[in-house]
């Protein structure tokens, strides 16, 4: 291996000009693949914020072009083993078969992916600098997850919500194909909220801020993408889901919710408004639709669910021109 500070240097500028933690990881393989000519190097994404199952996302295999490739890569034992440990592993093998190196990569607390790489028989020196080349990346990944996320909960915060939006319209403008089930906006609003900063203060509103939003995260499903949208207000954006399955996780969220008993502050409860991802509509129109069914259940009561439509539909709001005096972004 001969490489040169500048090879190095020109790597890590390839890598680092990137602001989305997917395209920073697809530059540290295309550029492994470029330094060390790897017979293979594969992405396995760990999905479920961390816990749950791995997707292999891409693979690189010498003298071909990056291929997506959506596959389970939980029965891959060295993957899984990675992660375990925390730590590159590095399966040395003699001869005509290619080592097989795996560096994990982690983000905040979680192993985010798990980088694997086939070379021929590698020195010491080459293990380090790739080492030291995922190091770099998640450095710059674990940056941009600190942009990304909301400090007291740790959900995806609401610049995050106005890049995701923007990417997800823009998506499906471009899907031709009715066959997908509908994607989902729903606003959840603590009730009476503003009564337990009050009584019990701002610290006891504060953890209960947290944990509303950890009961979020355990009851919606690992793939809904959850943003805190403002003081005690969130977003959820639930992808394909008919709208049956909608109102059981909806349902789901609000019993998790009400029964769960909030130390000192004893019930909580939450009111949640569902608008459907129309990509015809702009994402400040949608917003305004759920913000729409949240205000109906505000208004009839609290504690409960609204889907904008059926509201319309069931003529218990008026579908009047929405207005846009209100400035959501
Ligand atoms: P409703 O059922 O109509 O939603 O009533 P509410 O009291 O929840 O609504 P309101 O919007 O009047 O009150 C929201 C309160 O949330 C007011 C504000 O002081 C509080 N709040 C906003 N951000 C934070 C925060 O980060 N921590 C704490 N503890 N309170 C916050
Ligand atoms: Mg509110
Ligand atoms: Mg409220």
């Amino acid at each position: 291996m001969n490489l040169s500070n500048f090879d190095l240097l020109a790597a890590v500028s390839e890598i680092t000009k990137n602001h989305h933690k997917s395209k920073v990881l697809h530059a540290l393989i295309e550029q492994l693949d470029k330094l060390f000519e790897c017979e293979s190097v594969s992405l396995h994404k760990i999905t479920n914020r961390g816990e749950g199952p791995l997707e292999c996302l891409v693979k690189k295999t010498k003298g071909l072009n990056l291929e997506l490739l959506p596959c389970a890569s939980r029965a891959d034992i060295f993957v899984k083993q990675c992660i375990e440990s925390q730590q590159t592993i590095v399966h040395a093998n003699a001869g005509s078969l290619p080592s097989r190196i795996l560096i994990p990569i982690w983000v905040g607390k979680h192993a985010h992916a798990v980088i694997s790489l086939f070379l021929r028989q590698p020195q010491q020196e080459t293990i380090e600098l790739i080492q030291q080349l995922s190091e770099i990346s998640a450095n710059l990944l674990n940056t941009i997850h600190e942009s990304e996320v909301d400090t007291l909960t740790g959900l995806l915060n609401r610049k995050t919500l106005e890049l995701q939006l923007d990417e997800l319209f823009y998506e499906q403008q471009d899907d031709d194909s009715d066959t997908h089930e509908a994607d989902w906006l729903v606003i959840l609003d603590i009730d009476k909220f503003k009564s337990i900063n009050d009584i019990y203060g701002h610290t006891f509103g504060d953890e209960v801020l947290l944990l509303f939003s950890n009961l979020m995260k355990q009851n919606f499903r690992s793939s809904d993408l959850i943003f805190r949208y403002g003081g005690e207000e969130f977003v959820v954006i639930i992808r394909s889901a008919d709208e049956k399955y909608l109102g059981m996780i909806l349902n789901r969220v609000k019993q998790a919710i009400q029964s769960y008993p909030f130390p000192q502050v004893g019930q909580v409860t939450t009111s949640m408004g569902a608008a459907v991802i129309n990509p015809k509509l702009d994402p400040n129109t949608v917003l305004e639709q759920a913000d729409k069914a949240l205000y109906f259940c505000k208004e009839n009561g609290r504690n409960q669910f609204a889907i904008y439509h059926q509201l319309i539909d069931s003529k218990l709001i008026e579908s009047a021109e929405l207005t846009t005096d209100i400035e959501l972004f």
